[in-house]
């Protein structure tokens, strides 16, 4: 069995998985795996108004505990092809870097995972008797992610079986391989401030009741500091994304007018009391003048974090080895499906570095895939050790 990741790697960017497509990466990963002796079960996800995802669960090893890599396939689209260098889905080596959509983020990290552990299992006569090591694989986490992780664990408990500790292979790392481990994440909180006045004629005001006025002054006092930062997380943010009137008449003053926020928040907030906190700002502010309400969006994007440990210290020993850097542990960035592994089991995010995720030729350098599958590598093997 080979375990070459940068040929994995190649074979997985030549599938043209842009979400909702599978694009033939699952059943690669299917054909890969199977071969190596894991059990793997390919799962179909659906629901009404959102495209179905294809996922993959596979297994190795029917014993506690059990390893979890997790990771997607779906990438985000290419954009022109035309102004790529490196075809976006031709899986091309030139100089030192493998190019094509996903390289990064994250079919190069689940190439390495893969080669980590078929590696694991030659150098252990095929098998995995210390334990077990799965791959949690789904095509929904660049778009919605309503068909990927969140159902697919779920679907495993069904079955009875369990995580103990999960590696999502993201590109965690910044500027060089080994710098950072991501051990949680911020939340976020989408809400709409919506200020009502009375519409009226703008020569005779005093007639009128114009909501911007009383939307500028929420917004001002809505900008105070949340908190300043907690032990693992920088301070909260809320930031306003839009202010919409939607008035096209000059002579006019409108009736209503709302403003779109975000909130990344820390954890020294829960959902529920980040809600509170702001309406009671705001109706501090309002000071019975401004008429107004909130509207919040659902969010299953909850702060967490992941205390260090026996897992990240080994984690970090792994790392260390490998590249000689000690990595940090940040709870930066945006959310990840290590939001929903973490209700499952510890998690941690480990992957390769992040800088073209997204872009025109995204790339990962070659060395970089061979040092990430040695640091899989360890991990497997001093988890199991
Ligand atoms: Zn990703």
């Amino acid at each position: 069995m080979t375990a070459d990741p940068v040929a994995i790697a190649r074979d997985l960017i030549r599938c043209r998985s842009v979400t909702p497509e599978e694009g033939g990466a699952i059943a690669y990963l299917q054909g890969v795996l199977a071969k190596a002796g894991f059990t793997v079960h390919r799962t179909t996800f659906a629901e009404p108004g959102t495209a179905p995802i294809e996922n993959l669960y596979a297994r190795i090893g029917d014993r506690q505990p059990n390893l979890v890599f997790a990771g997607h396939t779906d990438v985000v689209p290419p954009g022109d092809e035309a102004v790529w260098r490196h075809p976006p889905f031709g899986g091309e080596v030139a100089g030192d870097n493998l190019y094509g959509r996903g390289a990064v983020d994250m079919k190069g990290g689940i190439a390495c995972f893969v080669a980590a552990a078929l590696d694991y299992l030659n150098a252990n006569g095929g098998r995995s008797t210390q334990g077990s090591i799965s791959l949690l694989i789904t095509g929904d986490e660049e778009s919605v992610a309503v068909n990927g992780t969140v159902k697919l664990l779920r679907w495993v408990a069904e079955r009875g079986e369990k995580f103990d500790h999960c590696i999502l292979g993201e590109p965690s790392n910044v500027a060089v391989l080994g710098d950072t481990i991501k051990a949680g994440r911020r939340g976020s909180l989408n809400g709409t401030l919506i200020v009502t006045g009375r519409q009226g004629h703008v020569a005779y005001p005093d007639r009128a009741d114009n909501p911007i006025r009383g939307l500028i002054t929420l917004i001002s006092a809505l900008q105070a500091p949340l908190d300043e930062g907690s032990e693992h997380f920088d301070p909260s943010h809320l930031e306003f994304t839009s202010i919409d009137v939607g008035n096209p008449t000059v002579n006019l003053i409108p009736g209503e007018a709302r403003a779109r926020f975000n909130i990344r928040y820390n954890d020294r907030h829960s959902q529920t009391a980040l809600k509170t906190l702001i309406e009671h700002r705001a109706q501090t502010a309002a000071a019975g003048r401004v008429h107004h309400a909130f509207e919040w969006q659902p969010s299953n994007a909850d702060v967490f974090v992941t205390e260090p440990g026996s897992f990240t210290d080994l984690a970090v020993a792994a790392i260390a080895e490998v590249t000689g850097h000690k990595p940090k542990f940040s709870t930066t960035g945006g959310t990840s499906d290590a939001r929903f592994i973490k209700d499952y089991c510890p998690v941690l995010e480990f992957g390769l570095v992040g800088q073209t995720m997204h872009q025109v030729d995204e790339c990962a350098p070659v060395a970089d895939l061979i040092k990430l599958t040695a640091i899989y590598r360890r991990i497997i093997e001093k988890y199991f050790g």
